[in-house]
């Protein structure tokens, strides 16, 4: 995950590892972590609340880059069952782009 939330309610990326904030999308305290193999991240000192987490790739993130902040990331709550999912990138027209670099299968999609 690129971004959390911190004690003002902003939205944040990871400053250190060990770094606390909050996820934006079910609030519980997420990890900081910073290395120089893979890009900075967050991750959830207990569950994972999107089932579709994947682990982020520089790849991935770099297709994300190509659009503002603002439009990364977006938390979106399914109207059928009320699941949060973090869309990879969401338009300011309601269009959500999935960055997928693995074999997926249409029912996923
Ligand atoms: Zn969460």
């Amino acid at each position: 995950m690129k971004f959390a939330v911190n004690d003002k309610n902003l939205r944040i990326e990871v400053s250190h590892s060990g770094e606390k904030a909050f996820c934006p999308g079910c609030n519980s305290i997420v990890i900081g972590n910073k290395g120089e193999v893979k890009d900075k991240y967050w991750r959830h000192k207990a569950k994972e609340c999107d089932s579709w987490y994947e682990p982020t790739t520089l790849w991935h993130l770099s297709w994300q880059n190509y659009f503002p902040l603002k439009n990364q990331e977006v938390i979106l709550k399914d109207p059928e069952n009320n699941v949060l999912h973090r869309a990879d990138i969401q338009l300011g027209n309601g269009l959500v782009i999935e960055v997928q670099n693995s074999p997926i299968k249409p029912e996923e999609i």
